[in-house]
């Protein structure tokens, strides 16, 4: 009787990250008919979505929120009261990597997702769909069904596989215009139904055509499939680079020719210092321990590689920085610009730019950084973090914060960062790295001064014609 009076379907999303923000923020604004909660136990977080500084950068993603906030669209750390009340329920908690015990280093640890399914059981009193946002192991469904049924009070739970395939720095366009939705559910007639649910949502601004469903184990799978095929073509293209700045060859004309060919594309080919984010390592580590798990080591070896070709990507920076400078960076200020894992995001998970850093500043190196997005408490947390070493999960490099300290500052900007350095490190590509004035940053550094781009960002004739000494990713080096 409760849920007839109601007029509005509820939906509630637990978690409230750099995923389920913006996609309950786009579904709220697409969807007015719809009440739409986000909550999260972090309350620094939900205070954070309630303010005029979201906790998140993300183009577009203010203008979104200011819409629908307070309309359908709210922010709560009253978890349990939401879930109650909730037809549908998201969940998008973190699933990083396990760092202990069984498959550490690569499996992928589900505590936060089980404490989820744990207290969605407790709390229900009325039928609902629980969906997957949150990228999961193959089979993870089934085993939030064991522990839901398990645990529900006469209720019935329907589990969805709806995993996410937005871009961080490009979410709200990726949300706005999905290649593809994808929901897996069960072959029953009410796993059929709740899909039909979910699909009627997405319905209020995808294309039908653009709503792909499956079966669970594929709609989650998929995801992981997904992501390794993009990082395996960073990898790709980053390994020839190597060859290129052997040979001769020019990555960019190489990449081009390559992707002229339709059955490969040119998306996702632009050479690079290496993958970041909080996703593609992650993702593929998952997959390998999967292979693994089923019997298939060789398969697991082939997905490993693309993690492999990425570590010795950002050594081989690292090494042709220290290479060019005389073979020594020692008390050497290096300007580093850029630390967010890519352009128009503040997200610094697993950035490159983490282990390019600590890579110089064991050469001795003084480090001055500039990134437009990313603060400096930020960059000293994650100078001063354990490395987790996947290939020897027993073994953390212990990182002291007191050499972060002495050995790295942060500049308000990029003149700031370059001033007196003997060498600047591109390492996102941010736009306003294109247009810097290059001829004043030469003239405030030490001679001769070094460029090393690890994107592709800067023309290096131009800066060649300054005075710099200019070496970039797959190019051909300077004379
Ligand atoms: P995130 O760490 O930014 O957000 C997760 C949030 O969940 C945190 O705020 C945390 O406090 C909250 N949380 C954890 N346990 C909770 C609980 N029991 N109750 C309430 N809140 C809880 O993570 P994210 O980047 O948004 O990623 C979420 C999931 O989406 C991951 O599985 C990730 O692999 C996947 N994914 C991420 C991206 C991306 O670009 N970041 C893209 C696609 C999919």
């Amino acid at each position: 009787v409760e849920k007839e009076e109601r007029k509005m379907v509820k939906i509630c999303c637990i978690g409230a990250g750099y995923v389920g923000g913006p996609t309950m923020a786009v579904i709220a604004l697409k969807c007015p008919t719809i009440e739409v909660v986000v909550v999260d136990i972090s309350v620094p977080r939900i205070t954070a979505w309630n303010s005029d500084t979201l906790p998140i950068y993300e183009p577009g993603l203010d203008d979104v929120v200011k819409q629908c906030r307070g309309k359908n669209l709210f922010f709560s750390t009253e978890v349990e009261k939401h879930v109650h009340e909730a037809d549908i329920v998201f969940v998008s908690v973190n699933t990083p990597t396990k760092t202990r015990g069984l498959g550490a280093g690569k499996a992928a640890d589900l505590t936060y997702w089980e404490s989820a399914a744990r207290m969605i059981a407790d709390v229900s009193k009325s039928d609902k769909i629980v969906v997957e946002k949150s990228t999961v192991p193959v089979k993870t469904a089934e085993a939030i069904e064991k522990i839901l049924t398990h645990n529900s009070k006469g209720i019935t739970f329907q589990i969805l596989s709806n995993p996410e395939f937005l871009a961080e720095g490009t979410a709200i366009e990726d949300l706005f215009k999905p290649d593809r939705v994808l929901i897996g559910g069960r072959e029953t007639p009410g796993g059929q139904k709740a899909i039909q649910a979910l699909k009627d949502v997405y319905a209020h601004w995808v294309p039908e055509g653009n709503i792909i469903t499956t079966n669970l184990w594929s709609a989650e799978l998929s995801k992981l499939a997904a992501n390794a095929f993009l990082a395996q073509r960073i990898s790709s293209v980053n390994a020839m680079s190597a060859l290129c700045e052997a040979t001769g060859a020019n990555v960019t004309q190489v990449a081009y020719a390559v992707g002229k060919d339709s059955r490969i594309g040119p998306k996702f080919l632009n050479a690079s210092v290496g993958f970041g984010g909080s996703c593609f390592q992650k993702d593929i580590l998952n997959l390998v321990y999967i292979c693994e798990c089923n019997g298939l080591p060789e398969v697991a070896e082939y997905w490993k590689q693309v993690i492999k070709i990425n570590d010795y990507q950002k050594s081989r920076f690292v090494n042709r920085v220290v290479a060019s400078m005389f073979n020594t960076v020692s008390n050497k200020k290096v300007a580093i610009l850029g630390f967010a894992f890519k352009k128009d995001t503040g997200d610094t998970r697993e950035t490159p730019a983490i282990d390019v850093c600590k890579g110089l500043m064991g050469d001795n190196a003084k480090l001055s950084i500039y990134d437009p997005q990313v603060q400096e408490d930020q960059i000293q947390r994650d100078l001063s973090m354990k490395k987790f070493d996947w290939d020897h999960p027993l073994h953390l490099q212990p990182m002291s914060p007191t050499s972060v300290k002495q050995q790295v500052s942060v500049s308000m900007d990029a003149y700031g960062a370059t001033k007196d350095a003997h060498a600047v490190c591109i390492l996102t590509e941010w736009d306003e790295f294109k247009t810097l004035d290059f001829q004043k940053i030469y003239d405030n550094m030490q001679k001769p001064a070094f460029v090393f781009d690890g994107r592709n960002v800067v023309n290096a004739d131009k800066l060649r014609e300054i005075g710099f000494i200019v070496y970039s990713i797959g190019k051909p080096l300077d004379a």
